[in-house]
Parts: C-alpha cells; structure tokens; sequence
C-alpha cells in the first residue's frame, strides 16, 4: 500500500495528464490502471509500416496543456496534412464535400433552397436562455432548421459522440453552441465572435493554438507512454480499483479482495462512469447512482491497409466522410488515415479507417472480425471502388464507447459536485465527466492538478 498526495484511479489521457500536472506541483500522484498500459481508449498500433490509430485518430491544437506535457515529456506533436480540412458527407450515395465557405453553402446540394434559407434566418430564431435541458436534436432544428439538422448535423454528432441527438442533451453535449445562444442570442452570432475572439488572442501572442489536428510521430499512445514512463512507480499498471471510501481525513483506495492500494488526501476518479459508480457505491449511492446515469454504445474500429491500385476512387483527398442514416449505409464513418497523417502510412498503400456500432447500431460489437469487417468494407466496394482483399486488417471493440452526456446529465453532474463537495478531497476526471475528446481530458485534468491541496508551484 503506497500513502501519496493523491490517488488517480485510472490511467487514460486524464489520468496521466492529471498525474503530470500534480507533480508539476510538487505533489506526490499514484496512478492505478487496471490495465497492463497506459492509454486508455488511446491504442495505437506500429505494425506492418504503419501506425494505426485503434481509438482517437487526433486532437485539435487548442489546448496548451497537451503541447505543454508533450514538450515536458520531450514529444512534439505533428501536424496533419492540409487535405484533412476537406471533410465529406455521404449524399445520395455519392461522396460530396461539406460546405467550407458561404459561397459553398449557397450551392450546397445537402440543402433544398428553403433549408438554406431558413439556416441564414438564424439570427432572428428568438434565443431560448432559461438554462432548461434540450435535446441536441431540438435545439438544432429549433435554431438551424430540420434540413441542417437532419442532413449535415446528425452526421456531425455521430462522428464527435457515436450518439442520437434526440437523447443527448445539447447544453451537456455541446456546451460551446448552447453558449453562443445564451451569450449572443445566436449561433451565427457566436460562431463569427469566437473566431475573432481567438484572432484577437493570437495576435496577442496567448497560446491558443494552430487549430490543426495532430498527433505524435508515433500516434497518440507516444504521449501516454511518455507519461507512464515519466512517473515510474507511481504508474501501477495491471491494479484494477475497485472501492474507494473515507477513513480520516484520507481517501482508501482499495482492490476487489479488499487489499488497500493506496491512501491519499485526495481522489481522482479518471476511469469510465460505470467503474466509477462501483468504486463510489460503498461511499455515497447517490453520487454512485448519478455516476451510473453517463452511459455508452460499445463502438468498433476496423482498420485496414490496401495497395494504392487496389482503390478506384481518390481517397487522398480529404479527411474521410460521415453518413447521415438516411442514407442506409451502416458504419458511422470512413477516415482516410494515410491523407490525414502520410507519415503514418508506407507510401504506395492507402490506410483507411471504419466505425461502426454507438447509439444507433450497438450490437455492431457481437459480430465476429470478418462480420465486422464485412459490414465496414462491404458497402465500400461500389463506393470507392475497393478490389481484393486488405493487406492486413486490425479490429478493435471499445465496450463503453464514447460516454453519452444524455437529457439530465448537467443534473447528474450537479448531484456528483455537491457529493464531491460533502465528502471532501475528490475530484473527477476523464470523459465521462469533464468533456469528450482528447482536447477536453486536458483541459479538465489540468484544472483538476489546480485544484488540488498541497504542493508548491504550478
Ligand atoms: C473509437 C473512438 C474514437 C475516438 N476518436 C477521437 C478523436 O479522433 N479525437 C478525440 O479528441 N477524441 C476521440 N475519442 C474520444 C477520446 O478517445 C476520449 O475522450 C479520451 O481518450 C478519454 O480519455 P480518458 O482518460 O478520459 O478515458 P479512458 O481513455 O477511457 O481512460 C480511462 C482509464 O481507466 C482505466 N480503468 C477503468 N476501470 C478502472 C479501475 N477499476 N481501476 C483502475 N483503472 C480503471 C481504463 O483501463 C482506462 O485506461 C474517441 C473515442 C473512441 C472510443
């Protein structure tokens, strides 16, 4: 049993994020991960030539404290191609580029004329500003018009969230949209004073960011893997927490046999909500049975490496593409990960990327390898022309998915601060609470290093 600053049940990207920024501090962290790496959802694969991304593929550079760890730990992330801007939606069964600019909007084919009429009438939609709960859906048709909603941002929140917009709460999902109206009355509004407000920000020289997806030249597991090396012991891989609860004025983490694994004044709790319920039940059913309310649909990744001639169709030409439902075709989405990132991808082979499975498909997981591969591949042969068989194919299951911040989560979320709060000295972490996405698990993992007691500077 190690007695620490602070405990860090879980050892994702928060988890090591939170532990590197504590100890920047000068605190004492432990971080015990149940598995036998670190990383979490992050898993990248170097086989065959390549890296291939089995969780995230990237993160957007606007969060300094990944460029700041990252650099603390000796890594500098790599940008994606220019390419990777151009993302498409599948339109009518043909692959079509989304709007980039207003003259592209204006002869958009994903919008009938009254559609784009009623998105430029946005401005005038009356600001709802009571703080009261939405569905994502509502709250996108409400401002933007069902034909937007339905066509281009349907698609959008299956690629951040695997999820359905009739359940996912707009203000938990989408903060920064559900701000934009309760601060300027509109979307357009908001979207045009964000980007000035971050042109304004960059000219005077903060740190916001070049905006471009990256990663590291080994993928994204490089910096997990720093930040597990960098804490030697106090990384305890293969420790699986599974009670945590008060004794004194500390917090007893301890395993499924009862064994303690560490004892710290504070907690964080940087694993997935239903791991997190289990090790809060004991200490407060409450916060435990709010925990338990953030969900997820297991989503699958199948990745494969083609020879270039093997593909008709020009998969060099952008991110990849999303797929309302409507279109009837299965996987969430395609990414064409030897464009976004060609140094991941031997040249003369064409790296692509499926997923599949979330809120709307979530039994996609029980198929076998080849059923999965059938289902993400299949429907690709007509639509980019793919012939013969993979060079070589990589499956991934990932059982929570992407946590699902559903009508009530900001209740939810409440009901975890004040529990927090009574019990003292515990904090949260990771996705299921502060954020999906690489960007927001930094974000939050370092306010969580700030806010903990103890040690010196920042
Ligand atoms: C397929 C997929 C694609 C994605 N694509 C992107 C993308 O392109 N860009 C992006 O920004 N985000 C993406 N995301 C989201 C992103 O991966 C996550 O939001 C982020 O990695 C979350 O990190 P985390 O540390 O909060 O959680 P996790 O990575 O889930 O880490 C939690 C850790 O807790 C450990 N744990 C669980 N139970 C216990 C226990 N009892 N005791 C100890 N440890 C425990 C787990 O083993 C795990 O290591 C994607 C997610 C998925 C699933």
């Amino acid at each position: 049993m190690s007695t620490v600053d602070v405990a860090i049940v879980g050892g994702g990207y928060a988890g090591l994020a939170v532990a590197h920024f504590a100890r920047r501090r000068g605190l004492r962290p432990l971080v015990l991960e149940r598995d036998e790496r670190p990383g979490g959802k992050v898993l990248s694969r170097r086989e065959a030539g390549a890296v291939v991304e089995l969780g995230p593929l990237g993160f957007l550079d606007k969060e300094p404290a990944i460029t700041e760890m990252a650099a603390d730990l000796g890594l500098r992330p790599v940008a994606a191609a220019p390419a990777e801007k151009v993302r498409y939606l599948l339109h009518r069964g043909r692959i079509t580029a989304l709007p980039s600019g207003p003259w592209s909007f204006l002869t958009t084919p994903f919008l009938s004329p009254a559609a784009r009429l009623r998105v430029l009438a946005e401005p005038f939609v009356p600001a709802r500003r009571d703080g009261g709960d939405e569905s994502a859906r509502d709250f996108a048709r409400r401002r933007l018009g069902r034909g937007l909603a339905d066509a281009i941002f349907e698609p959008f929140v299956s690629g951040v969230y695997a999820g359905d917009p009739a359940r996912l709460s707009a203000p938990a999902a989408f903060p920064l949209l559900a701000g934009w109206e309760r601060d300027h009355g509109s979307l357009t509004v908001g979207a045009i004073r964000h980007l000035r407000d971050r042109a304004r920000r960059r000219k005077a020289g903060e740190p916001v960011g070049s905006g471009r997806l990256c990663t590291f030249p080994g993928g994204l597991l490089e910096l997990a893997e720093a930040g597990a090396r960098s804490l030697g012991d106090a990384f305890r891989p293969g420790c699986a927490a599974a009670a945590a609860r008060r004794d004194g004025g500390a917090w007893v983490v301890l395993d499924r046999a009862g064994a303690e694994l560490a004892r710290a004044p504070e907690l964080v709790v940087a694993c997935p909500a239903p791991a997190a319920a289990e090790l809060l039940a004991a200490e407060s059913p409450a916060l435990a049975a709010a925990v338990a309310g953030v969900r997820g649909d297991p989503l699958c990744v199948v990745a494969a490496l083609f020879r270039r001639e093997q593909v008709r169709e020009d998969v060099d030409r952008g991110f990849g593409f999303l797929a309302a439902r409507s279109e009837g075709f299965r996987p969430l989405g395609v990414q064409f990960a030897h464009a976004i990132f060609p140094d991941q991808t031997p040249a003369g082979l064409v790296q692509l990327r499926v997923l599949i499975g979330g809120a709307f498909d979530p039994e996609a997981h029980a198929l076998d390898d080849a059923g999965l591969y059938e289902a993400c591949y299949g429907p690709l042969r007509g639509l980019l022309g793919l012939a013969g068989e993979p060079l070589r194919t990589w499956t991934r299951r990932v059982m929570g998915g992407v946590p699902q911040y559903e009508l009530g989560h900001l209740e939810r979320m409440a009901t975890v601060a004040a529990e927090a709060d009574r019990l003292g000295g515990l904090h949260f972490a990771g996705d299921s609470f502060g954020g999906v996405g690489v960007v927001k698990a930094f974000a939050r993992a370092r306010a969580v290093a700030a806010a903990l007691r103890g040690g010196g500077g920042s």
